[in-house]
């Protein structure tokens, strides 16, 4: 018996969870596949909208500077109102877990490299540490922990004139780990309490708080028991307590999967993962199957409608190699210079021309060809596998994946329902 679902999803990160969540919501039968874990687990949690545009930062409000984006942005095609649809179901996922929803206006968060970052949405433990709120602040990290440096980063909170004074200190955690042990390591310790961690790490920091407001540790503070240990914390420190977004791995990122996965499977969203997507079939111009490798066997998964939220060039949506750059699946036009050397800059976050890598839509989110003609009518492209913008220079790329996930996931289901 053929698998077949109204409308298929190839990409289980946060473009293609929304597109799978959007399109249920119409009424149609969803399938989402995906190879491997997404790049949330690396991803800091945060959720950008807009944050620079033209190497100028930050943007208070992403909204009104949409218009100086270039025409062949994303956001061009969804528009305002695609990127506030792609942020209410984003708030419905995440429920009273982020912030933010109540204005347009970025917030500025503090990271664990000491710069502000202007984002749209943030998880509740962050908020406390807002670089808005003229509070004095303690970093605290830990000997042995090198993914956060406390000093460093408090004199680049200085440095960038933050209306507060900002410390750092670097403690003992009170357990051992291996010098190579990761945050999760740490957050498991804290999360159960194991010989008494959260008693002993609050007397060690109670030690250090002298005059200032609030504390900032970095995103470790326990996974399923995250909001009784920063109470706890508050509690016995007599200040507020946040979170500071790290890097890989990064707890904050893990948990908005969690969330997404929960949120996709209340939805009834038929879930495929572990196996790549490698080749299609189409008949009379239309795409019917997109084929999955299962151990070896090419299995067709049949549907109406296709996204592709298969990433950008971290997640292997877009491929490179020395000549080219490809869209691996369907083998989608990515315009790019032919000459090599002209894909990047010297300066490290110049205006590179590889960062806006990508397929080409029209103007409902369909890929094209080198001669603007849509690849198939029934497929349409979300996220990081999306050409035009520089989603990391602008402080954009969640954003970019929640609205024309959104956008192409809701457009599918109404394929299907007509
Ligand atoms: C280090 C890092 C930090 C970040 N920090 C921020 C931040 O501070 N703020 C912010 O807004 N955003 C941030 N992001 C970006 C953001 O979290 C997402 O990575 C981005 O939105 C892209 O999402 P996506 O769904 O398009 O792609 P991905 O998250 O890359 O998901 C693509 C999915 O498709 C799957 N896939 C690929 N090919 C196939 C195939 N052939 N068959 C089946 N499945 C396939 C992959 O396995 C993966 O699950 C960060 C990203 C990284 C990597």
């Amino acid at each position: 018996m053929p698998i077949r679902d109204d409308v298929v999803v190839i990409g289980g990160g946060l473009a293609g969870s929304m597109a799978a969540l959007s399109a249920a919501e119409s009424g149609a039968g969803v399938r989402l596949i995906s190879h491997k874990k997404s790049t949330l687990r690396q991803a800091s949690g945060l959720i950008d909208v807009l944050g620079a545009v033209d190497g100028d930062a930050p943007i208070a409000d992403p909204f009104a500077a949409l218009d100086r984006l270039p025409e062949e942005h994303p956001y061009r095609v969804v528009g305002a109102e695609g990127i506030r649809e792609g942020l209410r179901r984003f708030d419905d996922v995440v429920g009273d877990r982020y912030l933010g929803s109540h204005t347009d206006r970025n917030a500025l968060v503090p990271t664990h490299g000491g710069t502000i970052k202007p984002t749209a949405r943030y998880p509740v433990s962050v908020a406390p540490g807002l670089a808005s709120a003229a509070e004095d602040t303690l970093l605290v990290g830990f000997r042995g922990l090198t993914d956060f440096d406390p000093v460093a980063a408090a004199a680049h909170l200085e440095a960038a004139g933050v209306p507060f004074d900002v410390d750092g200190a670097v403690v003992e955690f009170p357990i051992q780990f291996r010098d190579d042990a990761r945050t999760t390591r740490f957050a498991k310790a804290i999360d159960e309490d194991q010989e008494d961690v959260r008693d002993r790490l609050a007397g060690t920091v109670a030690a250090g708080i002298d005059g200032h407001d609030r504390v900032g540790f970095p995103a470790m503070l326990g996974d399923d028991h995250g909001t009784a240990v920063r109470e706890y914390l508050e509690d016995r420190l007599g200040v507020a307590v946040f979170q500071i977004p790290t890097g890989p791995p990064s707890l904050l990122g893990m948990q908005l999967e969690d969330q997404l996965i929960d949120a996709l499977e209340r939805a009834e969203v038929r879930l495929s993962t572990g196996n790549p997507a490698v080749g299609y079939e189409a008949e009379d111009g239309r795409l019917t199957a997109v084929t999955v490798d299962r151990r070896g066997q090419e299995v067709p998964y049949h549907a109406t409608e296709f996204v592709l939220a298969t990433g950008g060039l971290v997640g292997k949506g877009i491929d490179s190699d020395r000549e080219s750059v490809s869209e691996p699946l369907f083998g989608c036009h990515v315009p790019h210079p032919e000459d090599r050397y002209e894909w990047s800059e010297s300066e490290a976050f110049g205006d590179h021309a590889f960062a806006r890598f990508g397929v080409v839509p029209d103007d409902d989110l369909r890929p094209t060809d080198a001669d603007s003609a849509v690849h198939f009518p029934n497929l349409r492209a979300a996220g990081g596998v999306l050409g035009g913008a520089d989603v990391a220079r602008e402080k954009s790329a969640a954003g970019v994946s929640i609205a024309t996930g959104t956008y192409a996931g809701r457009r599918a289901g109404e394929e299907v329902a007509q």
